[in-house]
């Protein structure tokens, strides 16, 4: 069995191919969604998912969230006193969600399809098969996620002919993507985007209006109080999607606090990361030669596309209103059950055919001749454009600086910039040349760009016939096989609590954050809940308890609801 996994920035989901298509499978509280958050709790016991939102709430230190904006990076998280890098702790998460898994098939699952971001870069795409392999997980593809997403729509509508545009607004990234559907084949055909741009930074904007009305710094604020303020401004940002505006009252530091903000002010505050959701479309358009009134279909996914001042811009600059009947925190993960479907051969799935693009260009640094003669260095010399349909392999010549040069250093970038200063550097390659005249040394440099996004480096001496391969596993981002290894020992050595427990420890959580999310007569209603549940757990009578559970949770969600 194959899962199809999303790992979110802020929600992981995962699903299958079943006999009647592709199924999402529900945690160990029901939701199809969990948090992308890790806590270890007062047991050193690892949480994932709401108790850990929760948990987080009350004591930011005891766990992280949105640690998919650090993949590919040296970046050291805390929780307690403990490091962990971006991939251990997606790989808690992925291990969670093949756990919940495993638990809904009754069978072991050792294979997946995980979706990344189209945008996300070799290093990034190496962290999450590094986290794949953290959780114990065989890595059988990285998706795109708005090729995912594309794939979850496109086998739906079973258009014979279509071409798409999926716009994904996610916590922390954003991608769009062009697609074409024909007779069973799913071609893309550009692919662009912002690795970070997501609804995080409109929670930011809104957090900086709150507090510069508050005049307070929000770095001065204890860490509790601060990760209760943005819980609820995040409520605050989507209760903007349902109604003209929104209000929170708080107490700090002994004043009370209101702040309202309505759609104008939001509109105005957020102005410059709408902006910024322009040029990715505009580029992705032109890469696939397409007009906007070319698009039959314009697909939003990501929870943040749900805010009307996105779909707003969207409409308008493709002149038509965009498709939304999966839903839009879904869609992902349902492409990926789909492709996890295709991978392991489903026959209702054999006609149809993938083909993806590079959403980058990768090359390599090189000198240019000035016209006075002086060598100048630093230009980009383009091997693999952007939007090149994918696996691809080019080769191109090149030859040293200067007569009887013994070392050559290959620059590997990846960007858009002529100058390799403004691109991404991706790794380095030095190699010994036979001393020669320099029309007699070149070498032929080979990028080859696999279907999961992984690009491999090869370089022939001509004269000698010498090979070299860039390994990009050395780049400081990237961990290697024996520390993967290590840490996959130490990550397995971590207890979680059974899980029968957790939909008690959820909701205990919850409870918890209620209770110091309030103050006076609130929290003593929310303390009171608390009790009538604590006393019927003790007494053992599982009917009761899931009576009463049950209860509780209807409580606290009307209580949530008029509460914010
Ligand atoms: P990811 O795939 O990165 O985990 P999601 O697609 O789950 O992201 O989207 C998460 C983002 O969507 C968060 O920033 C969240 O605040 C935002 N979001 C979710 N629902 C809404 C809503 N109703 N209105 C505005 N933003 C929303
Ligand atoms: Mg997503």
């Amino acid at each position: 069995m194959i899962v199809g996994i999303d790992l979110g920035t802020t929600h992981s989901l995962i699903g299958y191919y079943s006999p009647d298509g592709p199924r999402l499978i529900p945690n160990a509280l029901g939701s199809v969604l969990t948090p992308s958050v890790v806590a270890i709790d007062d047991q050193k016991r690892l949480l994932v998912g709401e108790a850990a939102r929760d948990k987080l709430a009350i004591e930011p230190a005891c766990g992280a969230g949105t640690f998919k904006r650090f993949m590919g990076t040296d970046r050291q998280i805390l929780i307690g006193n403990q490091a962990y890098r971006a991939e251990e702790l997606s790989a808690m998460v992925l291990r969670a969600l093949v756990t919940d898994a495993e638990a809904h098939l009754g069978t072991p699952i050792k294979e997946a399809v995980i979706s990344v971001p189209a945008y996300f870069s070799d290093a990034q795409r190496k962290a999450t098969r590094a986290a794949g392999e953290l959780a114990g997980l065989k890595v059988e593809r990285l998706i795109n996620e708005p090729t995912a997403a594309a794939l979850a729509y496109g086998l739906q509508e079973k258009k014979d002919e279509a071409t798409f545009l999926v716009f994904d607004l996610g916590g922390g990234t954003f991608d769009v993507s062009i697609l074409e559907v024909f007779d069973g084949v799913m071609q893309v055909h550009a692919t662009c985007g912002d690795n970070h741009l997501g609804g995080e930074d409109f929670l930011q904007a809104l957090l900086e209006d709150v507090c510069s009305q508050w005049n307070l710094r929000l770095q001065d604020l204890p860490a509790s109080l601060r990760a209760q303020l943005a819980s609820r401004v995040e409520r605050a940002k989507r209760q903007l999607s349902l109604s003209a505006s929104a209000t929170i009252e708080m107490k700090i530091e002994g004043r009370d606090l209101t702040w309202n903000i309505d759609e104008p002010h939001f509109a105005k505050i957020v102005d410059p990361l709408i902006q910024r959701l322009r040029q990715p479309i505009e580029r992705a358009l032109r890469d696939a030669r397409l007009d906007p009134q070319q698009l039959d279909e314009i697909v939003l996914v990501g929870g943040a596309s749900r805010m009307p001042l996105v779909s707003r811009l969207v409409a308008r600059m493709l002149g038509r209103l965009p498709l939304r009947h999966i839903n839009p925190d879904e869609a992902v993960a349902v492409g990926a059950a789909v492709a996890a479907g295709m991978k392991a051969r489903d026959e209702r799935l054999e006609e149809v055919v993938l083909t993806d693009v590079s959403p980058y260009t990768l090359g390599v640094a090189t000198a240019r001749l000035e016209s006075t003669g002086r060598q100048a260095g630093g230009y980009f010399a383009p091997l693999i454009e952007r939007n090149s349909t994918v696996p691809v392999s080019r080769v191109e010549r090149f030859w040293p600086l200067t007569d009887m040069q013994t070392e050559l250093r290959l620059e590997v970038y990846q960007g858009e910039s002529p100058m390799v200063a403004n691109n991404i550097r991706l790794g380095q390659l030095l190699l010994k040349l036979p001393p020669r005249p320099v029309q007699e040394n070149p070498v032929d440099v080979r990028f080859t760009y696999d279907v999961n996004g992984v690009l491999q480096v090869e370089v022939s001496v001509i004269s000698t016939g010498e090979r070299h391969e860039l390994f990009l596993e050395q780049n400081p981002g990237t961990l290697s096989q024996t520390e993967i290894a290590a840490r996959f020992a130490a990550l397995s050595a971590i207890k979680t609590h059974p899980r029968e427990d957790l939909a008690n420890i959820a909701l205990m959580a919850r409870a918890e954050r209620l209770y110091a999310e309030h103050l006076g007569d609130a929290r003593r209603y929310v303390q009171d809940l608390l009790a009538r549940y604590l006393e019927v757990l003790e007494s053992q009578n599982l009917q009761m308890i899931a009576r009463a559970r049950q209860q509780l949770i209807s409580a606290l969600d009307e209580f949530e609801g008029s509460n914010h």
